[in-house]
């Protein structure tokens, strides 16, 4: 299999191994360049319907999948505006900065927003929300980052469930950086609305972002008091009409469209259960790597996602330094921490198209450049 490189570097060839957007099959890449077709036309209708029949088996449901054009932050503001209404008591589970950024959203068009935060680095207690349900009763809805990408941490989205539906509120899961690499079942889990991007887990471009609705979330949407143009769910859902073919109710993002309908085609082709297998396997790979440095994940193992590893950066190296030298010495991009951890940390990318080799250039390249920076690094540590 050939590296995820790219060639924007003239004479230098760089693995892409942030978490998103991730680097793309070759095969997804030349379907961008395919020439735009009228969406309002058959042809487009069926490339969409595709895309959606298809994520809803990646989605494990029979639910109402809509699409929109945006990037993952777009969906979520979606769902809040579609599901909440201003002064609806809302409890946001929060381990991160996208737990964080989800709560500001629904915080931000008025909705009384208490949480259950979790210390950077772990995930959500399930019994901590069992405690907040009792204490905040009624909730109109429970506001979840499935895998929170800033500190490498994927939550027990099962659990959660298990937890917050007896007590009636809506689960409104954000799965960015989860549909297509971690396993979630939305109908069997019973998940209301569900947030997922294009530019992760599901190897596409960033441009598309999909939400699920339950038949629950629809009775909250006809409820919501909230405005919207642009992201209303009912016009969504009306564009798309019935049959094979779906529209959407302005322009969308033709490119990331005809990406996404040879991509989801490959992941079904992979199966669910090979891919988040596969992904356990290069996560493990990725960690059992950094600790082999003397590195040490911040995701304690419980917690550990399988899409992105965050790793401690020790007190002698300087992280910037260290990002800067992975890329301009080693062709190896990876990404800093965010609010809180910036400096601290760096996140190392494992979803999508990558691939082992990938990843072990970017153990190589972190073993070659530790030591110079302070860090000793055991002598054994880069055999397989
Ligand atoms: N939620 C999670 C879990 C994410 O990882 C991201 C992006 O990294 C987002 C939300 C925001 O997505 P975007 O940057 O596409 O708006």
């Amino acid at each position: 299999m050939p590296q995820n490189t790219n060639m924007q570097t003239p004479g230098r060839r760089e693995v892409l191994l942030i978490p998103g957007p991730t680097a793309l099959p070759p095969e997804v890449r030349e379907a961008m360049a395919a020439q735009m077709l009228n969406h309002r036309g058959e042809a487009f209708g069926r490339i969409l319907g595709d895309v959606l029949e298809g994520l809803k088996r990646i989605y494990q449901t029979t639910a109402t999948v809509l699409p929109f054009s945006a990037s993952g932050t777009g969906g979520l503001e979606a769902a809040v505006i579609n599901i909440l209404s201003p002064g609806d008591r809302v409890l946001a589970l929060t381990c991160g900065a996208f737990g964080d950024r989800f709560a500001e959203i629904a915080r931000t068009f008025g909705a009384d927003v208490v949480t259950v935060e979790a210390p950077w680095g772990t995930g959500i207690e399930p019994d901590a929300v069992a405690d907040a349900l009792r204490r905040h009763a009624p909730l109109a809805a429970v506001l979840v980052t499935h895998n929170e990408t800033s500190t490498g941490v994927a939550n027990d989205l099962a659990a959660l469930a298990r937890v917050v539906r007896p007590a009636g509120a809506l689960l409104m899961v954000d799965a960015v950086s989860s549909l297509g690499a971690l396993e979630l079942r939305t109908d069997a889990w019973g998940l209301d609305v569900v947030v997922a991007g294009s530019q992760k887990a599901l190897m596409g471009p960033p441009g598309a972002v999909f939400v699920s609705v339950s038949d629950r979330a629809w009775d909250a949407v006809r409820r919501s008091r909230t405005p919207k143009v642009y992201f209303s769910f009912e016009r969504a859902r009306e564009a798309l009409g019935a049959g094979r073919t779906a529209f959407t109710p302005f322009t969308p993002a033709i490119p990331a469209i005809h990406a996404l309908a040879v991509s989801i085609r490959m992941i079904l082709e992979e199966g669910m259960p090979a891919r988040v297998a596969r992904h356990h396997g290069l996560a493990q790979m990725v960690r059992d790597g950094v600790s082999r440095l003397g590195l040490e994940p911040l995701a304690a193992p419980r917690w550990a996602s399988d899409t992105v590893t965050a790793v401690r950066v020790p007190e002698a190296v300087d992280t910037r330094t260290l990002l800067r030298r992975l890329r301009t010495d080693h062709g190896v991009v990876l990404a800093g921490g965010q609010g809180l951890l910036e400096g601290r940390i760096i996140r190392i990318g494992h979803m999508g198209y990558v691939q082992e080799d990938d990843l072990q250039r970017a153990l190589e390249a972190l073993a070659a450049l530790l030591p110079a920076m302070g860090h000793p690094v055991p002598r054994t540590a880069m055999r397989r």
